[in-house]
């Protein structure tokens, strides 16, 4: 089976970027599973792996830049539910490039 998700070759944002949210989200309806994540204060908290200078996030399966997946999906946090390809502000392609991926091109604006 073939995807145009390009969401599902890439990864790149999961090796990125800090994956940050509220302490209330290991505990609410999402449940983020407590034991990939740690403390950044009293309130927030990040998932294990992406705090770091190199980020990697420890749910990340797969290489960057190939056949990738979350392996808590149906449980990430909230800034994956969030994040966007595509992204007007190009947060998805500053880590593409940072991984010599191509820039996804700006999706047309629907008629
Ligand atoms: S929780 Fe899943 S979607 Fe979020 S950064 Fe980690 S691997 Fe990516």
């Amino acid at each position: 089976m073939s995807s145009d998700n390009p969401c599902l070759t890439c990864g790149a944002c999961c090796a990125y970027f800090r994956v940050s949210f509220y302490w209330g989200e290991i505990h609410g309806d999402f449940l983020v599973p407590e034991s990939l994540t740690e403390p950044i204060n009293l309130s927030r908290m990040a998932m294990q792996g992406t705090n770091q200078a190199d980020p990697r996030c420890i749910a990340l399966e797969g290489e960057v830049g190939g056949c990738v997946s979350c392996s808590i999906y149906t449980n990430r946090p909230s800034p994956c539910r969030e994040f966007e390809a595509f992204d007007e502000e190009g947060a998805c392609n500053r880590a593409r490039v940072a991984y010599g991926l191509p820039p996804l091109e700006v999706a047309p604006i629907a008629a």
